[in-house]
């Protein structure tokens, strides 16, 4: 199958119609006995990444922030021949919770131009990972699943996959 592009404004109004239905869904998925849980996961998440390529969206890059650990600091300060502080006064400041080191400004100041990340071998840790579809705690990530579906459609797409399987519904028809 192609991959389509993105459409960020038709993503935002699907997931406005789509969030009354799946947000409860994800909030509560802990409280379903699930049969196969593992393989429901495995397979919609295989089944998203044919059909969305993420170099066609970079919504979470312009929208989101990843945090930064200290090695993440460390690798991607050295790679801009940049010294920890420098780096840190230059693009991150503290979360609300003054814990975590995230990006000052977004979109990310590592975005370029053509939506490609201009770090990609050292990018954080956290960019690799993301949306972490297939997690290994996956129902203990349903809160994070419940905010990235906002901003992230291939979250959104598997966020529906699960739905429809689990319940035998289909979201626009509830
Ligand atoms: S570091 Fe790269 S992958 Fe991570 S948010 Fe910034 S541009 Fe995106
Ligand atoms: S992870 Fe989600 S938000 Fe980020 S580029 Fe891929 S589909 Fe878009």
């Amino acid at each position: 199958m192609k991959k389509k592009s993105i459409n960020i404004k038709a993503f935002h109004a699907e997931y406005k119609k789509k969030k009354k239905v799946l947000g409860p869904f994800i909030k509560n998925i802990h409280r379903r006995k699930i049969k196969g849980l593992r393989t429901l996961v495995n397979s919609s998440s295989d089944a998203v990444w044919k059909e969305i390529d993420c170099t066609r969206c970079a919504n979470c890059c312009k929208q989101m922030t990843p945090t930064f650990t200290a090695t993440d600091i460390k690798r991607v300060s050295t790679y801009l021949n940049m010294n920890r502080q420098e780096f840190i006064a230059k693009y991150l400041e503290k979360d609300e919770e003054g814990k975590e080191w995230i990006n000052k400004k977004r979109p990310c100041q590592f975005l370029g131009n053509d939506n490609l990340c201009t770090i990609y071998e050292v990018r954080p840790y956290d960019c690799k990972g993301f949306p972490h579809l297939r997690h290994t705690r996956w129902l203990d990530q349903r809160q994070v699943f419940e905010t990235n579906m906002e901003y992230c459609p291939a979250t959104l797409k598997m966020i529906e996959m699960m739905y429809e399987m689990i319940t035998g519904n289909s979201v626009i028809h509830k």
